[in-house]
C-alpha cells in the first residue's frame, strides 16, 4: 500500500511543491494536512479530496496518533518551529520528514533524534537534491575521483528576497537569514561533492544593505570550507541580490560544474569532457518515495537526521567563524558524520 503523508504547514513549499508532488510519487499520497486557517483547510479538502478525519490544526496535531492512514509527518514549517513539531510527531508514533534547516540550534537538532529514536521511527530531511541527477552524477565524479581529487570547490546560492515571508528574516523563527535558507545548499554540494566533511571554516558577513530588513539577520556571507587534504570550497549565499546559483569542482585532471545548481528543475551539468545530458526529474517525489522505501523495507534513509544535525552544527561554525573573523574549527563535526 502507499504510505500517507501529512504536511505540516500548508505555506508556499507545501503547495507549490509538495502536495503536487504527492500526486506523482509511487510509493506515497496525501493523507492529511495541519493547518492554522480555516480557510486553506477548505480549500485543500476540496482539491485533494481529503476528509474531515485528516484535517488538523496545530492545537489537534497530537490526535494524529490515532490517524492509522498517516504514516508519516512532513514538517515544513518556518525552521524554528521544526524542532516542536518532529518530536510531537515523533511522541504521535509516526515516521518524520522535516524540512531544511533542520532545526535553529544543534541542541534541537539532537532533540529531534532522540524523540524519534524513542519512538522507533524514522526521521528524514528534506534534502531534495540527494535523489536528484545531476547532484548524484556530482556525488559520483567527486567521491570516485573520476578526474582525480577534487582540490577545490565553488558553490553560490541566494536571491533578492522582497518579505514575502518575514519569517526568513526573523532571528527567532528563521534562526539565521541566507546562510540558514539557501547557503546549506552550498554546504551540502560541497561536502557530498568532495566526499568529506570540513574541518575548519572561515567566514565574512557581506554589507548589510537594507539595514531595516537586515535588523535581525544577515544580507550575506561568504565563507571557505577547509578540508583536511587542503583542498577549499568558497561559497557565498545572499538575500540582496539575484546570484546565480552555481556548484563547481576542480579536480586535478578535470572540472565538473551544475548551472544552474540548487532549483527544483532546468538543472544542467557540465564536465571538462562536454555537457552531462541528464533528464531532470521530480525532485520531491522522487525524495518521499525513497523515503518511503526505506520505511517499507527497513532500510536507513540517505538524509538521516544526524545528517541535519551535521549541517546545522556547520552553519553554527560559519556563523562563529563570521562573528569573530576568527578561522573555527570543525573536526569535532567532521568526526561525528564523515558518511556523505
Ligand atoms: P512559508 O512561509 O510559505 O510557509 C510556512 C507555513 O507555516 C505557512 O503556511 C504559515 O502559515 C505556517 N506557520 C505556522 N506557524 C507559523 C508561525 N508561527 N509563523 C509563521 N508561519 C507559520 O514558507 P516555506 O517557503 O513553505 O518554507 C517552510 C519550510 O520549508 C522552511 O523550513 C523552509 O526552509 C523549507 N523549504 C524547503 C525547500 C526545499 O527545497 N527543500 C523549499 C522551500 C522551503
Amino acid at each position: 500500500r502507499k504510505l500517507g503523508v501529512a504536511l505540516v504547514g500548508l505555506g508556499k513549499y507545501s503547495t507549490g511543491r509538495l502536495a503536487p508532488a504527492l500526486q506523482q510519487t509511487k510509493w506515497c499520497r496525501l493523507a492529511g494536512i495541519v493547518t492554522g486557517s480555516p480557510a486553506k483547510a477548505a480549500r485543500w479538502k476540496q482539491e485533494y479530496n481529503l476528509s474531515d478525519k485528516s484535517i488538523y490544526d496545530y492545537k489537534t496535531f497530537d490526535r494524529i496518533a490515532d490517524n492509522p492512514d498517516i504514516d508519516i509527518v512532513y514538517v515544513v514549517l518556518p525552521n524554528a518551529l521544526h524542532a516542536e513539531y518532529v518530536v510531537r510527531a515523533a511522541q504521535a508514533g509516526k515516521h518524520v520528514i522535516c524540512e531544511k534547516p533542520m532545526a535553529t540550534s544543534a541542541a534541537d537538532a539532537r532533540r529531534m533524534i532522540e524523540a524519534v529514536q524513542k519512538a522507533g521511527k524514522k526521521l528524514s530531511i528534506g534534502y531534495r537534491l540527494h535523489f536528484e541527477p545531476h547532484h548524484r552524477e556530482m556525488m559520483r565524479l567527486g567521491q570516485q575521483q573520476v578526474f582525480g581529487p577534487v582540490q577545490r570547490l565553488l558553490a553560490d546560492n541566494g536571491f533578492k528576497f522582497n518579505n514575502d515571508t518575514p519569517w526568513r528574516v526573523s532571528k527567532a523563527l528563521g534562526g539565521g537569514g541566507p546562510l540558514m535558507d539557501m547557503g546549506i545548499y552550498c554546504v551540502q554540494g560541497c561536502i557530498y561533492t568532495k566526499g568529506q566533511v570540513p574541518v575548519s571554516v572561515t567566514a565574512k558577513f557581506t554589507p548589510k544593505t537594507d539595514p531595516v530588513l537586515f535588523k535581525e539577520v544577515e544580507a550575506g556571507v561568504n565563507w571557505q570550507m577547509q578540508f583536511a587534504d587542503g583542498s577549499v570550497a568558497d561559497c557565498r549565499t545572499t538575500y540582496a541580490e539575484n546570484m546565480a546559483s552555481r556548484l563547481r569542482a576542480d579536480a586535478t585532471k578535470g572540472w565538473a560544474e551544475l548551472a544552474p545548481a540548487f532549483g527544483y528543475g532546468g538543472l544542467q551539468g557540465r564536465t571538462s569532457q562536454g555537457a552531462m545530458n541528464i533528464q531532470n526529474v521530480n525532485q520531491q517525489a522522487e525524495q518521499m518515495d525513497d523515503f518511503a522505501d526505506c520505511i517499507l523495507r527497513n532500510k536507513p534513509t540517505r538524509v538521516p537526521g544526524e545528517m541535519g544535525l551535521r549541517d546545522v552544527r556547520l552553519l553554527e561554525a560559519i556563523y562563529r567563524a563570521a562573528e569573530t573573523g576568527q578561522k573555527v574549527s570543525t573536526k569535532e563535526v567532521a568526526a561525528v558524520l564523515d558518511k556523505v
